[in-house]
């Protein structure tokens, strides 16, 4: 399939899952409202990753879909991802320029002129806020930290992909600690991953993947991530089969986070990180393509996995 077929089947997909109800369109691409069957299955596959990991003990954080901007800026992310980043501007003029505003708006001119930026920016994946936060409490414990973070993301890239939104929900698992104990942690849930997302019943593969790294010295970063096969990808058929879609991500970030933000382990070291994330759009999504858009019809083994 090129690139044009591809293109006609993602924009064919949008418009069943449109006509269906699942997803409910706003007038942007990848911004959708979301059916009560939509958020059913999003619900389910929630507890289902909460049934596979709840056992290991960590510990819950829920943040709002925005970060400290000092965060942000402190994570890099604009090295790596300017194109991805969304930022939070108000308005921050007087009533001179409000009134200039409101007849801009009124003359469909470009009205954004006095926006600022605010304290705050869009998370871009559901693990920044908890690096910052695990520093501020000091040396790691002995056994380290595992995290559990749920957030909805933004990333502009806008697309008539069904499967690539602009705000989208990350369930995620964060483990902190030695090089021995994250290693350990990305490959006990690359097994997981596979065995989890194989009782649903879908076709799947896991693969060697890497970041869309800006720019001509992303190039360099993304090909060295693919060669220490620092992040891997669960990969589901959506839209195509030639190109399937990455539903789970596993990255192990080395040392990165832990010396942006100095988190330390008990003997000292600077902590290493990985983290498990489940794109819960794009999991239902693939739930609706191999079973079908009525949920009562789906194999009974994959409802019984889901609904108990
Ligand atoms: P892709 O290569 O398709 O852009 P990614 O490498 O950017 O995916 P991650 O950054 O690892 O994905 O994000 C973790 C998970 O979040 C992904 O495995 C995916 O399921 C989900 N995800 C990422 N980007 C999107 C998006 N634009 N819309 C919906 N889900 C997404
Ligand atoms: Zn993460
Ligand atoms: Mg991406």
């Amino acid at each position: 399939m090129n690139m044009v077929d591809i293109t006609a089947a993602q924009s064919a997909y949008r418009d069943e899952l449109v006509e269906s109800g699942l997803l409910i369109p706003t007038g942007v691409d990848g911004l959708y409202g979301r059916s009560g069957v939509f958020e059913d299955v999003v619900e389910r596959f929630d507890a289902l990753v909460t049934r596979w990991g709840g056992q290991d003990g960590a510990e819950v954080m829920r943040f709002p879909p925005a970060l400290n901007r000092q965060y942000f800026e402190e994570s890099e992310y604009l090295k790596s991802f300017p194109h991805l980043a969304g930022t939070i501007h108000s308005f921050g003029g007087d009533e001179k320029a409000h009134r200039s505003l409101l007849r801009r708006l009124e003359e469909g001119q470009d009205w954004t002129e006095d926006q600022v930026a605010t304290d705050v920016v869009m998370t871009p994946a559901a693990c920044y806020p908890v690096y910052p936060t695990i520093a501020r409490r000091g040396p790691l414990p002995g056994e380290g930290k595992l995290i559990d973070v749920f957030s909805y993301c933004f990333r502009h890239e806008p697309s008539i992909d069904p499967a690539r939104m602009q705000l989208f929900r990350m369930r995620e698992y964060i483990r902190i600690g030695t090089p021995d104990q994250v290693v350990e942690f990305r490959e006990l849930w690359l097994e997981r991953g596979r065995a989890m997302m194989g009782s649903l019943e879908v076709p799947l593969d896991v693969d060697v993947a890497n970041d869309p790294f800006f720019g001509r010295a992303g190039t360099m970063l993304s090909n060295s991530q693919r060669e220490q096969k620092l992040k891997f990808e669960l990969l589901i058929p959506i839209t195509s089969t030639e190109k399937p879609t990455a539903c789970l991500s596993f990255n192990y970030h080395q040392d990165h986070f832990g010396h942006l933000w100095d988190i330390h382990t008990a003997d000292g070291d600077v902590a290493h990180t990985a983290c498990v994330g489940f794109g819960m759009e794009r999991v239902a999504l693939a739930l609706f393509r191999h079973h079908g858009f009525d949920t009562a019809q789906w194999p009974a083994s994959v409802r019984k996995v889901l609904w108990g």
